[in-house]
């Protein structure tokens, strides 16, 4: 029987090996482990890649997110609006600040926040809005930035999932004020243990966060605000500099792979593939589809072999963590459909079109036999009346 998991990074691994293992080594035989050149340089690759001016390499998604808040000046009392469809981070971010995280719906088809609704949650002490490129897809950027600018909002970008998209021909990481990625070893640009990188065009927010991940110090010892540790270490940043030219490829790569798929699984009408906002690209993160009866689906394709995910199982709001909230169950109608019915397909560069194939066959014959049978039971019925 095929075995397909949701991603394979061993498969990625051995076709870089030959040109990882050496950077590795060059890091350690120069023992210089913290904030060297490897950083200096992949700050710089990365945020021209991003038409960013800046690039500030942290220790993960989670702290680029905190410290791009922080460097906004957002702290205690102050609001921030993002949406409750997210990885806990986002929202832990916030939280972090000691502001208050306000959620607002998403948009049905892409799963991305819903701009119409921003303004309805605007109140004095709103101070910023994260919007969350999901899966890949980079959210709505034009109306946010119009509300976002109406009233003095800074604008986040969570472009954790969603490394070279684009919308309108910018890329994520020059949508809006600050943007946090993570190196997350499964994200599509992974490092082998925990990273991030936060990107702006504002020279200002730059300096302050790269004082922020070192103990709020730009000289050893002499500290000009409370920061944190949260430096990217030379060992990641040289895995990265590897990794970050094979980025263009691999989101070509993977669009590929999501066309074959929603090409597949198109005339299946129980299945919702995904959608593609015009004038942005998508680069596929995570394939996701919509369906009835996800949790059957789910466990006929692992009875045939498929991993698949659920991103995510619980809106954030109705996370226990944040009962304090005051939300319930009815909150985010649309956040909350969407999590009964997503599934995550397997999605990764080194993924065969055949493993494609095999995996659209499997959901076909899946709902084949369900609709079989629910002929079979109306005969039966039929039987029965007369
Ligand atoms: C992965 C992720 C994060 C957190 O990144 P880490 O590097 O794991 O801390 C934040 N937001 C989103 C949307 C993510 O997918």
């Amino acid at each position: 029987m095929k075995s397909i998991p949701l991603v394979d990074l061993k498969a990625q691994f051995q076709g870089i090996k030959p040109e990882v293992m050496p950077a590795i080594e060059s890091v350690l035989d120069g023992m210089n482990l913290f904030l060297g050149e490897n950083v200096y340089h992949l700050e710089r690759d990365f945020a021209e890649m991003c038409h960013a001016k800046y690039g500030v390499g942290v220790g993960s998604g989670t702290e680029a997110l905190f410290l791009a808040l922080t460097a906004c000046g957002i702290g205690v009392g102050d609001e921030v609006i993002t949406v409750p469809n997210t990885f806990f981070a986002t929202v832990e971010a916030i939280v972090l600040t000691g502001a208050r995280p306000v959620f607002v719906d998403i948009d049905p088809g892409t799963y991305t926040m819903d701009p119409s609704q921003i303004e309805d949650v605007v109140g004095p002490r709103t101070k910023a809005v994260i919007p969350v490129h999901l899966y890949g897809q980079p959210a709505d950027m034009g109306p946010i930035k119009r509300v976002a600018s109406k009233y003095g909002l800074k604008i986040i970008e969570d472009a954790c999932q969603a490394h070279g998209a684009t919308y309108d021909d910018r890329r994520t990481g020059s949508l809006g004020d600050v943007a946090a990625f993570s190196f997350y070893y499964s994200k599509n640009l992974g490092a082998y243990g925990e990273g991030g990188i936060i990107t702006t065009k504002n020279r200002a927010i730059a300096t302050h966060m790269q004082m922020l991940r070192n103990h709020g110090s730009s000289q050893r010892y002499y500290h000009t605000y409370y920061g944190t540790n949260s430096r990217l270490d030379e060992i990641q940043a040289a895995i990265l500099r590897v990794k970050l030219p094979y980025l263009e490829q691999w989101s070509t790569r993977r669009r590929a792979l999501a066309l074959e798929y929603s090409q597949r699984l198109k005339d299946i009408p129980e299945v919702q593939t995904p959608v593609e906002r015009e004038g942005s690209s998508h680069v596929y993160h995570l394939y996701v589809i919509q369906v009835p009866d996800r949790d059957d689906l789910q466990a006929w394709l692992k009875r045939h072999g498929v991993q698949t995910g659920i991103h995510y199982p619980v809106p954030i709001h109705l996370q226990p963590a944040c009962a304090h909230m005051g939300y319930s169950e009815g909150s985010f109608p649309v956040a909350e459909a969407a999590a009964d019915r997503i599934l995550s397909l397997p999605i990764y560069p080194e993924l065969a079109i055949e493993d494609v194939a095999y995996i659209c066959q499997t959901i076909k014959d899946y709902y084949g036999k369900r609709s079989g049978s629910k002929r079979r039971m109306l005969t039966v019925v039929k039987g029965d009346q007369s």
